[in-house]
């Protein structure tokens, strides 16, 4: 009985101390919570240690399918800012955890609630109907959502997350606004670098698995000449398959990139027809183990097709320019 009620007060006390400091701790953190690791990790890069943020989805999973879980919903509903990559990317599993979360903070057009597309130059926007290709299973109906890809989007990205910080928190705004400015140096300096890298092997044809990589080809010079699946969402068919394979031996095609959460079986068996191999590259950030920040993304992602064009015995300026 002493010993239980000793423990009761003991609990007290601890309740006494504790509780009342953590509000204080909370309170200091602007929360961000995005849905891709990719913005997250920018947003701390700008937010620095004035934010927590805490990304839904993990960059080794399919970023257009997601569970909506309900630990995500209350993420959510502690949160300041909300960032998502916008377009059609996060269409079957950003509303109902944002609606659910019942945070008007959050919600479309509030003062926490950030589009990262906002002022990017969107590729592929198709003509159609976008609930005519939704019917038909395209997953890419407003245009390509895959732009953080190119590391000069990882710049208007950044400015959105800026600008909603500000919102939020206008009293740090020289903080964020410096830290913006360093965040832009260093992409300017990765992408000279990347493109010295990859400026020998501009040209070069490659095939994908899904249109993901129309941002990354416009910036670095490849050329994606197919897609392993017919549409962005779609399984090939053995028909289509066999298209993809005569398309890749008829043009000397020597490489297929994929995703981490894409099944390989269809790429390796077009692979095995045409002595063509597979490389897996990262898709968004913590896709691959070492790929941590937005620029180990563009590091690892160079590093491994360089690798790749060298053991395909793809020659350096093998094509003028
Ligand atoms: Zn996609």
């Amino acid at each position: 009985m002493n010993w239980k009620s000793n423990s009761q007060i003991i609990f007290l006390i601890v309740i006494c101390i504790y509780v009342p400091l953590s509000p204080n701790s909370a309170v200091s953190k602007i929360k961000v919570v995005t849905s891709i690791p990719d913005l997250a990790d920018i947003a701390k890069q700008i937010g620095g240690d004035k934010i927590e943020e805490f990304s839904i989805a993990k960059g080794y999973q399919d970023p257009h399918f997601v569970d909506a879980k309900p630990s995500y919903m209350i993420k959510l509903q502690r949160a300041d800012l909300f960032v998502q990559v916008g377009l059609d990317l996060e269409i079957g599993w950003v509303p109902p955890l944002v609606e659910g979360a019942r945070n008007n903070k959050i919600l479309w057009g509030g003062s926490g609630y950030i589009d990262a597309s906002q002022g990017i130059n969107l590729l592929q926007v198709p003509t159609a109907d976008p609930a005519k290709l939704r019917a038909e299973g395209d997953i890419h109906i407003f245009g390509n959502p895959h732009y953080w890809l190119d590391p000069l989007n990882g710049k208007m990205i950044a400015e959105n997350i800026f600008n909603g910080l500000v919102r939020i928190s206008p009293e740090n705004e020289s903080y964020f606004k410096q830290n913006l400015d360093i965040f832009k140096q260093k992409i300017d300096e990765g992408t000279r670098r990347w493109l010295e890298r990859m400026q020998p092997y501009k040209g070069v044809e490659i095939f994908a698995y899904h249109n993901s990589w129309p941002y990354f080809e416009q910036r670095f010079g490849i050329k994606i000449a197919g897609f392993i699946e017919p549409k962005p969402g779609i399984p090939p068919s053995p028909k289509y398959l066999v298209q993809v394979i005569n398309q890749m031996k008829s043009k000397k095609i020597k490489i297929i990139i994929i995703e981490p959460y894409f099944p390989t079986k269809s790429a390796e068996l077009v692979a095995k027809n045409t002595g063509a191999v597979v490389v897996e590259l990262a898709p968004e950030v913590g896709g691959q183990p070492d790929v941590d920040d937005y620029f180990t993304l563009f590091d690892y992602n160079i590093n491994k097709l360089i690798e790749a064009f060298k053991d395909v015995g793809i020659v350096p300026n093998h094509t003028s320019n």
